[in-house]
Order: structure tokens, then sequence, then C-alpha cells
């Protein structure tokens, strides 16, 4: 983006700032009864996912789900075609999944108050996975809402999307006539839950997004190399560490450009690559900058489009521009190498890329001697990590 479109950016952040804030409470006083605390304000209705093999957020049963959603959806149809089941199987998991978890990875942060402090602790070690929400029943974490202490798994396997799928389908199948029983009284089996008619009410949505998401789960489970290609991934990263935040090209350095400022460095690559935190740190804005998001921008246009900018402490942010989507809310506390959003090319920009910026004490500073430093080569044609 030009130097223009960056110092616009920064009043920007004040604008948006305001507006997010009802929106984000509104969303938690909905979830609270689903005892889910986080992750629904994310309004990216143009996001779609290059992780997940649908490809895009969609509308499916009147009910309007964004990419994240899709891309956990898709795994967890995929896992059932990699073991070989019948479609049906992704049905039931997809209709239990929606009822627990509204099909977010949740964390839990141990606080409910039945658990043990050894208990709280471990159900917390959950938060330091890749998540995208946070929910506090029991110890129940991921989009199954399996629980450590039931014996599903550790917490750190549970919150592996792939695992989670397979610890349910492994259930499922040792359910007698799985396949006959009213969908409910399967998923009721699996859950050992005390409310399984709740599992009817995903049962239509179920149903569509298994057609929709089934034959890319087969073309996966055909190639095994592909079979986890739809996770939405999350990026392996040391506590403490740095990561390269997408994959494709870097397009253009820090300094000058066209007798302006580039405050930051570009990645160009597919659209919907997604984009990830380059150190663990607090959203602190997760929103369109520009007049519009909901199209490609121009050079027409002012602004950092999509924007999410992180608060790594000590004076240290990043900013993540021009996205198709995103997949955060402000607040919210990211480990590094968590999936903030994708490349898109909305506000002041000419093709799909990332802008991404390193910023100290709101200065910028020239992200590859900075990522160096930390052991990160960014000039590099690498994979993002
Ligand atoms: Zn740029």
């Amino acid at each position: 983006m030009t130097g223009t479109a960056e110092r616009m950016a920064g009043a920007w952040l004040w604008k948006a700032a305001v507006p997010l804030a009802l929106p984000v409470l509104a969303a938690l006083t909905l979830l609270i009864p689903l005892a889910v605390l986080a992750a629904a304000a994310t309004p990216t209705a143009s996001a779609s996912s290059a992780c997940s093999s649908a490809g895009t957020g969609a509308t499916v049963a009147g009910i309007e789900l964004d990419a994240v959603q899709m891309g956990q959806a898709q795994t967890i149809v995929t896992v059932g075609a990699v073991r070989g089941l019948d479609s049906y199987a992704a049905t039931v998991a997809l209709a239990t999944a929606w009822q627990e978890s509204r099909l977010r990875m949740l964390a839990n942060d141990g606080s409910s108050p039945d658990l043990t402090p050894e208990q709280a602790a471990e159900t917390a070690t959950s938060l330091t996975h890749p998540h995208d929400g946070l929910g506090s029943d029991h110890d129940s974490v991921n989009t199954f809402q399996q629980r450590w202490i039931a014996g599903w798994g550790t917490v750190a396997q549970l919150m592996d999307p792939v695992y989670a799928a397979d610890a349910f389908y492994s259930r499922l199948v040792d359910v007698p006539d799985w396949e006959a029983i009213p969908l409910t009284r399967a998923a009721q089996a699996v859950q050992v839950s005390a409310y399984g008619d709740a599992y009817a009410r995903g049962e239509t949505l179920a149903r569509q997004l298994t057609a929709m998401l089934w034959p890319a789960a087969q073309g996966a489970a055909a190639d095994p190399a592909g079979a986890v290609a739809s996770v939405c991934p999350a990026l392996p990263v040391p506590a403490g560490g740095w990561a390269r935040p997408t994959t494709g090209q870097l397009t253009s350095g820090f300094g000058l450009r066209w007798g302006s400022q580039h405050a930051g460095v570009d990645f160009a690559g597919p659209r919907d690559t997604p984009v990830y935190a380059a150190a663990a740190g607090t959203v602190i804005t997760a929103a369109c900058t520009s007049t519009y998001c909901d199209r490609d921008g121009s050079l027409h246009l002012e602004g950092y489009g999509n924007l999410v900018e992180l608060d790594h402490g000590a004076g240290v942010t990043t900013r993540y521009a021009h996205l198709s989507g995103y997949t955060v809310a402000p607040g919210r506390q990211v480990p590094a190498g968590a999936l903030l959003g994708f490349q898109g090319a909305t506000g002041n920009s000419t093709g799909v890329h990332l802008h991404f910026e390193v910023r100290v004490h709101g200065a910028p500073v020239d992200p590859v001697p900075w990522l160096a430093d930390r052991g990160v080569d960014l000039p590099a044609t690498a994979t993002a990590g």
C-alpha cells in the first residue's frame, strides 16, 4: 500500500474500535447459554478459506458459516472419508459438532467450579493450542466438547481437529446399529449426553454440509498426502518464538517505494492463503479500515482494507493488511502461528497479497532484519513458519 494509505489507516483504527465494541458484547451475551465465550463476532462474509477444500464461507440451511467453521466442517467430513466410513457418519459428526461448539475448535480456561485446581490447570493448557473460540463447560474442549478426564485423550490430542474427529468416529462405529437408529440417539450414545434431542436441531444443516463437502473429502481420502490439507492449520511455533506470517513470494520490501515510505513488506500468494500470527499477542484491531471490504480495493481506495493488528507487549505491534477476511476478534489472545485471516486485496491494494508490518512504539521497522534476528528468513521462498 502507499504511504498515504498507511497514514490514513492510523486514523481509521480509532474509528473502527468504537463500533466494534457493541457487537462483541452482544455476541458474548447470546453465546453464554452455550458456554461459549468468544469467537462469534467475525463479520467476514467475504472470507473464504484456502485451508478448507470447500473454499469459502457459505450459507447452509439458512445458517451463515464463516471460513473457519467451514474449515472445521471439512476436516470432520474428510476424516470420516479417510476412515472409509459412509457419508452418514459425517452427518452425525457434523450435527454433534454443531450442537456442541457451533463448529469451532474451543479451548477451555478451566474456570468451571467443579474442577479441582489441578484439573483446572490441565484443562487450561488447551489455551496454548490453536483454537477459534473459548468454552468453560467442565473439562470439555474442541469442536465435539470431548473431555480429557473422561478418557477421550490428552488435552494436546483433543486440541488437534483431526484427532478429535477420529475419536468421535471411533466411538460412533461402536454404537450398535448406528447407521439405522435416529441421528440424535447415535450422537447421544457417543457423547454420553443427557440432552440428546438437541443434536437433531443440526440435522438439516449437517445433511446439507455433508452433501457439499463429501466430494472433496473423498478426493482427499483417495490421495492420502492430501488428507490433512483441508485442516485449517496453525503453525507449530516454540513458546516466545516468531514465525513467517504467510506463504508466498516476498514481492516488495520495506522502505522507499514509488517516492513514498513502504512501512512493511508484501507477500503475494494465491487468494485466501492463510495468514498467521507472527508471534503471540493480543488482537487490538480486527476490522475493515477502508470504505468497503466486501470486494477487492484499488489504488484509489484508501486504508488497509481488512486489517488485523496484534500487540506483542514491550511496545511491539504487527499489522496484517488487505485480508479477504479475518478469523479473530479484538481482545483475543492468540499464540504465535494462530490463524488470523486470509490473503486478499481489500483496501489500497493492486493485487492479492499480505502487507505485513512490524512496529516498535508505533514506528515501522524493517520486518526482514527484525525476523532474521528471531530466526525467520523472510526472503527465502519458504512455507509459512
Ligand atoms: Zn505493502
